[in-house]
């Protein structure tokens, strides 16, 4: 699942495609919206909020979030797609790109005045205009005897993280994503190094923690068995989640970790 990060990029990408041109297609392939076409109109602005998209089109917004395996491209017109046709949910077109949302997990239209019907839920954006570090702060520790791992991941809290963040600030901040929010101390340094990281990725074309681009870019996400870069001892790997339905792949270093 992308982090907010690429979705940030996603996003910022799309605008400069669409925003200010008129669609001169639109093909919302998902039952419950079939019906809509914004065929005439123009694209205002495509913005990120967390880990979702938002395209925000006249009166209507069109929301989307990538999920698993989805994808925003951008094509000029008249070049083939990358993706399997059928795997199109939605096709916008202007005169000069196409752009195809291909397997998005999620995509609904609602009237713009309704957006917080979607996005309402989410707790500050890292990357948004109305990020607040103290807010994200407090909604962390509103359920004290939480997994720190599972809090992190809650976008309720704060909006943007996904599993390699999780995995990876903890580790930076010496954590078991398993210790509990209220045994955790300086919560809020895990908060302020989420931000700086987060930022720091939001350019690249390519995600790295360990601020090498090149060679190793996590410090334990997906490195398991492999020696910890600080002490050597082996990256075990393991599963966290609320429920046995919602279990999501980790990673930690037993030695730094506590
Ligand atoms: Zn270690």
């Amino acid at each position: 699942m992308p982090e907010g990060d690429t979705v940030y990029r996603s996003a910022t990408n799309l605008n400069a495609a669409l925003a200010g041109h008129t669609l001169v297609r639109c093909d919302i392939r998902v039952p419950a919206f079939a019906t809509v076409d914004l065929t005439g109109q123009t694209v205002d602005e495509v913005v990120p909020r967390g880990k979702h998209i938002l395209m925000r089109i006249g009166d209507h917004t069109i929301h989307s979030h990538l999920k698993m395996e989805g994808s925003w491209h951008i094509y000029r017109t008249g070049t083939p797609w990358r993706r399997p046709a059928w795997q199109a949910r939605a096709i916008l077109a202007t005169t000069d790109h196409n752009v195809v949302g291909f397997q998005l997990g999620v995509l609904d239209v609602v009237n713009r005045d309704d957006e917080a019907s979607v996005v309402g839920y989410l707790g500050p954006d890292l990357l948004g205009p109305d990020w607040d570090a103290d807010l994200a702060l407090q909604n962390l520790q509103r359920d004290p005897d939480r997994e720190v791992g599972l809090a992190l991941l809650d976008q309720r809290n704060l909006a943007g993280l996904g599993n390699v963040y999780r995995a990876e600030l903890c580790f930076l901040r010496g954590i078991l994503p398993t210790r509990p929010v209220r045994d955790v101390t300086n919560l809020g340094k895990v908060v302020d190094l989420a931000k700086r990281l987060i930022e720091a990725n939001k350019d690249r074309a390519e995600r790295t923690t360990t601020g090498n681009l090149r060679g190793q870019r996590t410090w334990v996400y997906g490195r398991t068995g492999q020696p910890c870069s600080r002490c050597g001892t082996p990256i075990l790997h393991g599963e966290l989640g609320d429920s046995a339905l919602q279990l999501r792949d980790t990673w930690w270093c037993p030695n730094c970790q506590t």
